[in-house]
């Protein structure tokens, strides 16, 4: 970065120190991973600079004859991939992917139904606070109190009030997802089903998890999770898709541009081709089954040390710790005291939260980046043994039942935790960890 450094020092600084706390930390929000140095240079490359509003070989500017190349290689590369017919390679993130295929096949006021937001489910998939709450009547399915999707209600929700748009799969929820049974209710009820597969695509191109294909009329995936890739997304349509309406696909790619964006971003559309081919490899199936391992490790040492998980366990690269026992909201002390140790996580509401989502009764933890440089069920244990100190050194926090009081309780918190001794000698041995599995060596 020698441009950078020395054009504009205070961007060059924090872009070192961002580098530097992801080396030195353990990375475990299942939404994020280290991308490859090939997928860095692509999104790191010219292709920043060109505009190619539309689609390869239907350019609304000229000198996209490279542009076309690589926009064509990441769409055939998805294709062949997920075993779909069509793909889009265009969204800018799965946020405006998502409110692009509601648009495609709703229309305002249309009913749409997905996981609640508190039950796991993401934003987009119809809460109140996001366009897709806003702009559509959304009903929510839940999870029921042992924390598996109820099949049943959303079956019985479904038939009550008839949805255009039916999503499956979601954010914070660490078992297979139910695809089958949901493209039987969506059939019953004449609904599209969309499955939202960003958390778990790589382990689906691994093997590790069920395929969305053969039961969603449409697919979408962020390209930044699992997959490896930048910070993007893809629309796909299946052949199921294609057969409840033979024009969906045209439809999609409309609704994407111009409905909702502008000109594609290129450098990111290299690096979904890059990612794309990396997926394509016997490691990286290797790669994908491993993550699930850790997380299976993780989350069996956490359960023998008696920590509670929802759902008592995993079947993906997610593990929901239930901290109820050790009292409600405070999952906002252990990941506050995780990250002083090193440990990045995110605090998460539970089935059923007996406190509010801001301050939440859990943390979701993952086990994608952990994977991706190299560590491996032994690593899983300790870490298991890392969380656990740190648990036990903040149970005596409460969150406050004052509102007022919270604030001000958990700026102390915060204080003393700087000076815990569990916490810091939790530091030491992250950093010791850390430096046997060098991330970017090279850079
Ligand atoms: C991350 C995620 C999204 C949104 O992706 P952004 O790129 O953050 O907009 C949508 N759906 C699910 C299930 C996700 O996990």
């Amino acid at each position: 970065m020698k441009s950078l450094k020395e054009e504009d020092p205070e961007v060059y600084k924090a872009v070192v120190d961002e580098l530097t706390r992801q080396r030195d930390g353990l990375e475990m929000i299942p939404s994020e991973n280290f991308a490859s140095p090939a997928v860095l240079e692509a999104i790191g490359s010219v292709l920043t600079n060109k505009y190619s509003e539309g689609y390869s070989g239907k350019r609304y500017y000229g000198g996209n004859q490279f542009i076309d190349v690589i926009e064509r290689l990441a769409v055939e590369r998805a294709k062949k991939l997920f075993n779909v017919p069509h793909a889009n390679v265009q969204p800018y993130s799965g946020s405006p992917a998502n409110l692009t295929i509601s648009f495609t096949v709703c229309k305002p006021g249309d009913t749409v139904m997905g996981q609640n937001l508190t039950d796991g489910g993401h934003l987009t998939h119809g809460w109140k606070t996001s366009l897709t709450g806003m702009v559509f009547n959304s009903v929510p399915y839940h999870v029921r109190p042992d924390g598996y999707i109820d099949i049943e209600e959303a079956r019985r929700l479904a038939m009550e009030h008839k949805p255009k748009l039916i999503w499956i799969g979601s954010s914070a929820y660490s078992r297979e997802f139910p695809f089958e049974e949901f493209s039987k209710i969506a059939d019953e009820c004449g609904a599209y089903l969309a499955a939202d597969i960003s958390h778990i695509t790589g382990l689906i191109l691994a093997g590790a998890h069920k395929s969305a294909t053969p039961y969603a009329h449409i697919i979408m995936t962020t390209t930044h999770k699992t997959l490896r890739g930048p910070r993007g997304a893809m629309i796909m349509v299946t052949e199921r898709g294609l057969k409840k309406d033979p024009e969906l696909a045209e439809k999609i790619d409309k609704m994407i541009f111009p409905g909702m964006q502008g000109g594609p971003h290129n450098n990111t559309t290299a690096g979904i081709a890059v990612a794309l081919l990396e997926a394509s490899t016997p490691q990286y199936r290797e790669h994908g089954h491993q993550v699930v391992k850790n997380s299976k490790a993780l989350a069996d040492e956490l359960m023998k040390k008696g920590i509670k998980l929802v759902t008592n366990g995993t079947d993906n690269h997610m593990i929901l710790v239930d901290l109820t026992p050790f009292g409600k909201g405070t999952g906002v002390f252990v990941q506050d005291a995780l990250d002083t140790a090193g440990i990045t996580v995110n605090k998460n509401t539970i089935p059923n939260d007996p406190a509010s989502p801001f301050y939440p009764s859990g943390i979701r933890l993952g086990t994608p980046t952990l994977t991706t440089r190299g560590m491996k069920e032994q690593e899983m244990r300790e870490i298991a043994d890392m969380i656990f100190q740190i648990i036990a050194a903040v149970k005596q926090y409460q969150l406050p039942e004052g509102k007022e009081e919270r604030a001000a309780y958990i700026k102390k918190f915060k204080e003393e935790i700087q000076d815990n001794a569990q916490v810091k000698s939790t530091r030491s041995r992250v950093l010791d960890l850390c430096k046997k599995f060098p991330l970017y060596p090279d850079m």
